[in-house]
């Protein structure tokens, strides 16, 4: 029987575990499974500093590759996992190949959500994902003058500032009434909003896309109210999808991803889910969660690789995250979904003050606009404000 083990996605969370396991004396076999022909490597950049300072793939990567060698572990790259039979404990490759686990994990990201409009195929048309989208969408760049940005969230609004910076024309078609909608308050959303005016971004707010048009390239998109705007590249940023149809075609329970314990455990015995396609229970913030961020990656695949070596320590972050957009920062610590009161730090219209976000009293996020200080301090302040729900630990939630 194998004493391996084998991860699904070598990306940020399933790279971090592999050097876990490792730092935590495994011993045994680690195979490192990715479909991109990558070395695992850090996406943050490629809608920052990747798209617009043009440096090697390579630069992005978290580790070279004889670091891995070094480290022992297998890695398979370019290589789909198409079947998990967790009953027999195997997996097939896409190539055919079988492999056999003793524990298997699940670190497979997200996908681009699609858009259901006709049009999405053309050329000229994009998503960024990953280090290839990345550069076929800096290729097509380079060709385009009239650029629509479908989607006014971190990565859309990121996308737009290196397109303006480099002083081409761009349009934000966004469906809410303001950007941001689904992931800050209104102050920090109308901070970034006049960000992107005073530099000649054009925002249609409230416009829903309702076809990509051309023949064989797009030459415009069409709007609800029939607006028709000419475009000869669009970017779809809407949003991503959990990677979980793998796990979900296994048995495997999922909900908008892969149902975790505060321990990374799958309801299947030996299996683990971390990273973007999981989704954990937080005791923190009363629900289950499931994050897109380099923070619950690196953190939650600590965690598992705790679990795996037979030291389990729960996982119940105060998360963070960060955004970048021409010279401003935003840190955002905690998680604002449900508040009752938000209070400004500073002048909300300056260039540097911060949100806190509080539910019946307690402090749960704070939003800090170039404020690194007040960013590092919150995380701990909200720490302490919730370490007693947290103690609680182990608690059952909805999903
Ligand atoms: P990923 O890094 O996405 O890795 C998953 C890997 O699994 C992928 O390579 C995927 O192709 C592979 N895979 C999927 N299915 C299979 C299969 N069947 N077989 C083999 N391999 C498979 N986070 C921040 O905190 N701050 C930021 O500023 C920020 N900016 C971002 C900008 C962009 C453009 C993007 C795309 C993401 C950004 N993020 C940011 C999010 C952050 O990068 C992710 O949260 C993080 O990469 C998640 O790590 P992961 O390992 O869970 O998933």
């Amino acid at each position: 029987m194998s004493d391996a083990v084998v991860i699904i996605g070598a990306g940020q969370a399933g790279a971090q575990l592999a050097m876990s396991l490792r730092q935590g004396r495994f011993s045994g076999p680690i195979v490192l499974i990715g479909d991109e022909p990558h070395l695992p490597y850090q996406r943050p950049p490629l809608s920052k500093k990747f798209l617009s300072e043009r440096k090697p793939p390579d630069t992005l990567f978290l580790r070279p590759e004889n670091f891995w060698r070094d480290q022992g572990v297998t890695l398979i790259l370019g290589t789909p996992v198409a079947e998990v039979d967790h009953a027999r404990r195997r997996i097939d490759l896409i190539d055919g190949r079988q492999m056999d686990f003793a524990t298997l994990v699940f670190a497979t990201g997200t996908s681009a959500r699609a858009i259901p409009v006709s049009g999405v195929g053309l050329a000229g048309v994009y998503s960024l994902r990953g280090i290839d989208d990345a550069l076929r969408l800096r290729r097509g760049l380079d060709a385009a003058a009239r650029i629509v940005i479908v989607g006014g969230g971190y990565i859309g609004l990121e996308v737009a500032s290196v397109i303006r910076s480099e002083g081409r024309h761009v349009t934000i078609v966004e469906a809410q009434e303001r950007i941001l909608k689904r992931v800050t308050g209104p102050a920090v959303a109308s901070f970034y909003d006049r960000l992107h005016r005073d530099r000649d971004v054009e925002f249609l707010l409230g416009a829903k896309l309702i076809a990509i048009e051309g023949d064989e390239r797009v030459s415009a998109v069409r709007l609800s109210d029939d607006r028709r705007l000419p475009a000869d590249l669009v970017i779809v940023a809407t949003g991503a999808r959990a990677n979980d149809d793998l796990a979900a075609a296994s048995g495997i329970r999922c909900n908008d991803g892969i149902v975790v314990d505060e321990f990374a455990r799958t309801d299947i015995p030996g299996i683990y889910a971390i990273g973007d396609c999981s989704r954990f229970p937080s005791a923190r913030y009363h629900c289950r969660v499931r994050l897109e961020s380099v923070q619950n990656a690196i953190d939650q695949a600590k965690a598992a690789a705790a679990s795996i070596v037979g030291l389990p320590q729960p996982y119940d972050p105060v998360p963070w995250f960060w955004s970048d957009q021409y010279d401003s920062k935003l840190q955002i610590a905690g998680l604002a979904d449900g508040y009752d009161s938000d209070e400004a730090i500073g002048d909300a219209g300056s260039a540097r003050f911060s949100i806190e976000y509080r539910k019946s009293g307690r402090l749960i996020a704070v939003d800090a606009v170039n404020d690194a200080r007040a960013h590092m301090m919150s995380r701990r302040r909200i720490a302490e404000e919730s370490a007693a729900d947290s103690a609680a630990g182990g608690a059952s939630f909805p999903g």
